[in-house]
Order: C-alpha cells, then sequence, then structure tokens
C-alpha cells in the first residue's frame, strides 16, 4: 500500500510502499483511512525538524490525525463494529511508569512513549492502519465529514480541561459559577485549527472568547471565530502590553501559536489568578532573549499558573467527539468549513504546500467512505 514518508531530520517528503497490516490479536482494529490532516508537527517533520523513525528504522510513515472506516475486528472487540467510523489515538505508552499502565500516555513519567506519525512509530498517511481497541475512539456516522478534526480538537480540550481543573482546585471563588470557564474572559493565541478549536470549546462553556492573530480580519479564520461569537484581536497592530489597554486583562489565555517570544510575551495579558496554558511546540533552537525577572515577579505577585499541555487521553477524544455534536448543533456545517482544502492522497505535495491566510486546515483523502448500515 501507499505511504507518505519522511527522513527524520532530512528536508522532504516522498511515497513509499508498506505491508498491508492485518489483524493479529484478538483486540486488534483495522481501519481503511479515509482521510488524515496536516498541522504544524507535520510540516516541522517534513522539514527536518523533531521526528523519530521506528526501531531499526529509517524511514517514518507520517500523520496523525486521521478518520478512517473500520474493515475488520478481532474477536474480542466490542467498542467498535464494521462500517462504523473511528480515529485511532496517537500516543502510546511506555509501559512502565503509572500514568501510561492507566492508559495516559499523555502524561508519560519515564518520556519514553512513542507517538503514531511522530514519534518513533508509523503513522497514519497511508490506506490502512491495525491498533489495538483501547486506542480507537468511534465517531458517530453524522460527524463523518468533521471526524477528521477529532485528534486536533482532543488536545484543545486537554488543555483546556487542564486549566479548568488548575483553577477549580485552587481558587477560592471557583465555586462561585456553574463551571469555572462560565464569563470568563479568555484569549486564545494563534487562531490555526487548534486555536480555532479551543475558541470553540470556550464558546461551548459560555466563556467570553478573543482570538489573536495577525491575518487581516476578512480572511477564513476571523471570520470563523466570529461566527461563532468570538471577538477577532489583530496582534500585529500593537505590543501585547498595548493590547491590554484595548482588551483588557484575561482570566485565561490558551496560547497556540508555536511563536516562543509572543508565547512569553503574552504573559502580559494574563490578570490576577488567571491560567497561562502553552500548546504550541516551537521549532528550531534560537535563543530566545527575555526579561526573566519581570516575567518571574508577575507569576508571583500575582499568583499565576503557566502550565504545558501536550496530547490528549482517550478522555478528551471522547469529550472532543462530544463537543462536536453539540456544535454541529449550534453552528451547523460552520464546523466542516475548518478544513479549507482537500488534496487526493496523488497530490500529496500540493498538500503541503503553503496556503497562506487563505488555510486552516487541510486535509488527505485516502478513499471515500462506504454506506453504513
Ligand atoms: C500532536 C500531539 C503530539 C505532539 C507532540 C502534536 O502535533 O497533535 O498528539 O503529542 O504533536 O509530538
Amino acid at each position: 500500500m501507499l505511504a507518505l514518508a519522511i527522513t527524520p531530520s532530512i528536508p522532504g517528503l516522498k511515497a513509499v510502499s508498506r505491508a498491508e497490516p492485518a489483524i493479529a490479536a484478538e483486540d486488534d482494529v483495522k481501519l481503511r483511512v479515509l482521510r488524515v490532516g496536516i498541522c504544524g508537527t507535520d510540516r516541522e517533520e517534513v522539514a527536518g525538524g523533531r521526528a523519530l523513525a521506528p526501531p531499526g528504522l529509517t524511514d517514518l510513515v507520517i500523520g496523525h490525525e486521521m478518520l478512517g472506516q473500520v474493515t475488520d475486528i478481532g474477536h474480542s472487540v466490542t467498542r467498535v463494529k464494521p462500517g462504523d467510523f473511528a480515529v485511532f489515538t496517537v500516543r502510546r505508552g511506555c509501559g512502565k511508569c503509572l500514568p501510561c499502565l492507566m492508559n495516559r500516555p499523555d502524561m508519560c513519567s519515564t518520556g519514553d512513549y512513542t507517538e503514531r506519525g511522530i514519534w518513533g512509530r508509523d503513522g497514519y498517511q497511508t490506506e490502512y492502519a491495525v491498533d489495538k481497541e483501547q486506542y480507537v475512539v468511534r465517531v458517530p456516522p453524522e460527524f463523518e465529514p468533521i471526524g477528521v478534526l477529532l485528534e486536533p480538537l482532543s488536545v484543545a480540550e486537554k488543555a483546556i480541561d487542564e486549566a479548568v481543573r488548575v483553577q477549580q482546585s485552587r481558587l477560592p471563588d471557583s465555586q462561585a459559577t456553574p463551571y469555572w470557564l462560565y464569563g470568563k474572559r479568555c484569549l486564545v493565541a494563534g487562531l490555526g485549527p487548534i486555536g480555532l478549536l479551543a475558541a470553540m470549546v470556550l464558546q461551548l462553556r459560555d466563556a467570553e472568547v478573543y482570538g489573536l492573530d495577525v491575518v487581516e480580519d476578512s480572511t477564513p479564520r476571523p471570520r470563523w471565530l466570529e461566527a461563532i461569537g468570538g471577538h477577532y484581536v489583530k496582534g500585529n497592530a500593537s505590543a501585547p502590553k498595548d493590547l491590554v489597554a484595548n482588551i483588557g486583562t484575561m482570566d485565561c489565555v490558551i496560547e497556540a501559536t508555536g511563536v516562543p517570544l509572543l508565547e512569553l510575551n503574552l504573559l502580559d495579558l494574563l490578570g490576577h489568578n488567571g491560567a497561562y496554558v502553552l500548546t504550541g511546540i516551537p521549532g528550531g533552537d534560537r535563543p530566545l532573549q527575555i526579561d526573566g525577572a519581570e516575567i518571574i515577579r508577575r507569576l508571583v505577585l500575582n499568583n499565576q499558573a503557566m502550565l504545558g499541555s501536550v496530547n490528549a487521553a482517550r478522555d478528551h477524544y471522547q469529550m472532543a467527539a462530544d463537543d462536536l455534536a453539540v456544535a454541529t448543533c449550534r453552528w451547523g456545517t460552520h464546523v466542516e468549513q475548518l478544513i479549507t482544502q482537500r488534496h487526493p492522497s496523488a497530490r500529496y505535495a500540493d498538500a503541503f504546500a503553503q496556503h497562506g491566510a487563505n488555510e486552516i486546515k487541510s486535509v488527505i483523502e485516502w478513499s471515500t467512505p462506504n454506506p453504513t448500515k
């Protein structure tokens, strides 16, 4: 079968041939891949950045944001059946630490995890994939058109869930509202797919949502945000300090830019007792000059919490599936408009080209769904 692969550390993407995987254990699930999204991590891998080939191999099949249709299951599998739409999660545990043994490899404490399509394990930019039932999440058939967004949405769900848990556990007034985010002023920095999906979740939780980016107001990302009730903040017009004068301080900042200086400078926007969650993974290793004393002073004197969040647990995928359903009830096919580019697998090179401000999410189409019963 055809697959898209890289050689880690060497820029470039190539089509390779791989043996079609088969069910080999009673808890295996086989999916025919329908489509796979492309994110900053994939682009970074193709550019020669962070990636690891499976043990003993030089190439890595990329792709981790997938949607498939079940073709075959081992005889003990109950979570899905042939014909169902489903996704496989990304991270596989180290098998040693407690979080991994509790099926929370997203919180692996040894660092010896693997990730499909990123770190030591082949990914999903190919025709078929097999994995264990514990890593499969069913997508109801009505959400097949947006099911490929489940993985990036799971990452946003985890980041927001962590902020809420931290705030609920430490703030004396956290029980004053039905849910901590209710009415809270939240800024999402970087309106790529993760940022927009985070904005969507925050809207669903009744927060007051601001989205910061540098693109023109008339382009698809700000327009998508405003259509769900968020406020667009154009960042290149003013420095973070000036932004405070315009929009005020925030109770929560979800950072999804991956631009190191901005990631830290946006602390200027965080209010007293606020939570700041970093999700962007910067590429490269350019040195960064920051006013460390000022940042520390601010964090301490304002009781602020700053945390990094990566990957997602199976529960976050489930939350993502639930939120896709609620978002579809509220905004209809608007959610699907996040997928701005669809490329047939044969034209994979086009998919990895940059599409500028008009692009939100590009996907590679591997096959078309079969009708479900
Ligand atoms: C993926 C995560 C992954 C992270 C680090 C992100 O792009 O969405 O699943 O854990 O990269 O490799």
